[in-house]
């Protein structure tokens, strides 16, 4: 998934999301590769099949002729080196998938460099008229491997083109050169590889669009678009698959409230009170450090922490550990008397997966949640008893 958001969310925020899709809706949230990796990922395909092809086609003959002869002819070395080029590039593709590395990128261009090295080799020891093609193919190779195309590459292909269209009529042995027909077989492999490119080019960006779009809707369906935590959606979701997938015995639910926040409001702005909220909100995300403990939004300034499997105690315990958290992030505040920094209050309630199912558990710590609040806040509270 892009970490280019359509709305701000934490690093833990996001961390902690990802492992909601992986567990919860079963959904893997990758990060959109780049475009260099999708394009690179296009031409190892190309060259896997293309190295087969060469193989089969080429195979035959370097077997026939090291069968029948044990010396090495000079016109056999280019065919040497393109078999073994071939045959590493093909273990290469099928084995190695990192396609974004620098190492991925090396081998590719290696193995452009020996084509090229033993197609040259092979016009200049049969043909000098052909010196142009490889010159031009060169170019060629080096654009298919090079990402951002850019408007002078054209030019510089096509005086290419004509470069090697012009230059080996210059040459010796130049009288059987036909013009046309050299001029033609050029143009086709220009023209063949720029199209195969922007195909490439634009299969890329349609993948990541789509990759992108996808990830965004998830994002949007499940997390509160100001405070980058979870959605009340997502708490829904969640309850129904600790009650149909996890069934545990016991659920604890923890519920906060910021301690007057509508007086910060009425004395900061709302827009300083957004800003308190993400803050607390960051404060209590980073003490779940557990990937399968979420922090939902369940109202205005009200979350919820659902913990399969933890009894009262346990639960009682962490909500405690947030209250030191959203003490220890210290958000100042000088609106009321006696109050120097942003408090929350925390109830606490355990039951069976019957009550988180009718959400009658969380009605339970919400009246926990009350006795902090008659209790005189910045509190925990469990089982009737409060914790300061
Ligand atoms: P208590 O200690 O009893 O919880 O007092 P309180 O003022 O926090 O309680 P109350 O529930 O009456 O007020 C909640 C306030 O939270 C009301 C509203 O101004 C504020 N609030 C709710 N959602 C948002 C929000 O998204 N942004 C901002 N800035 N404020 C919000
Ligand atoms: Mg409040
Ligand atoms: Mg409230």
């Amino acid at each position: 998934m892009t970490r280019d958001m359509s709305f701000w969310i934490s690093e833990a925020a996001f961390v902690r999301f990802q492992s909601f899709c992986d567990h919860v809706l079963g959904v893997t949230l990758d990060h959109v590769p780049t475009q260099q990796t999708i394009f690179m990922r296009q031409n190892f395909s190309v060259l896997f099949y293309a190295t087969i092809l060469f193989l089969m086609t080429n195979g035959f003959y370097l077997v026939r002729n090291s069968m029948l002869d044990d010396s090495l002819p000079i016109d056999m070395i280019p065919l040497y080196m393109m078999v073994s080029a071939s045959l590493a590039m093909l273990f290469f593709s099928a084995f190695y998938k990192d396609y974004g590395s620098p190492l991925a990128r090396f081998a590719q261009l290696a193995f452009y460099t020996v084509v090229i090295a033993s197609v040259t080799v092979f016009m200049v020891s049969c043909n000098y008229h052909k010196i142009g093609l490889s010159i031009s193919m060169c170019y060629l190779f080096a654009i298919m491997a090079a990402p951002p195309y850019k408007a002078i590459d054209t030019v510089v292909v096509c005086a290419l083109i004509v470069a090697s269209w012009w230059l080996p009529g210059q040459l010796p042995y130049a009288e059987n050169y036909d013009l046309l027909k050299h001029f033609l077989l050029r143009f086709s492999v220009v023209v063949g590889l720029i199209a195969l490119r922007s195909i490439f080019l634009r299969q890329t960006a349609n993948e990541r669009t789509v990759m992108g779009m996808s990830n965004s809707f998830l994002k949007l369906a499940y997390n509160d678009v100001m405070t980058g935590t979870l959605n009340k959606k997502a708490m829904d979701t969640y309850c129904k698959y600790i009650v149909r997938k996890l069934a545990p015995e016991k659920v604890s639910v923890i519920i906060c409230d910021i301690d007057n926040f509508k007086s910060y409001n009425d004395h900061y702005s709302h827009l300083k009170g957004d800003e308190a909220l993400k803050h607390f909100a960051g404060s209590i995300i980073a003490v779940l450090e557990a990937s399968d403990r979420y922090l939902f939004r369940f109202g205005g300034e009200e979350f919820v922490i659902i913990l399969p499997d933890a009894d009262e105690e346990e639960a009682r315990r962490i909500a405690v550990e947030l209250l030191g958290a959203v003490r220890a992030a210290a958000i100042s505040r000088d609106d009321l008397p006696g109050r120097s920094i942003v408090t929350a209050s925390f109830g606490v309630a355990c039951g069976s997966c019957a009550e988180l199912n009718d959400l009658s558990l969380v009605a339970k710590a919400d009246k926990q949640l009350y006795l902090c609040k008659s209790g005189g806040k910045d509190c925990v509270a469990a089982g009737d008893t409060i914790y300061r």
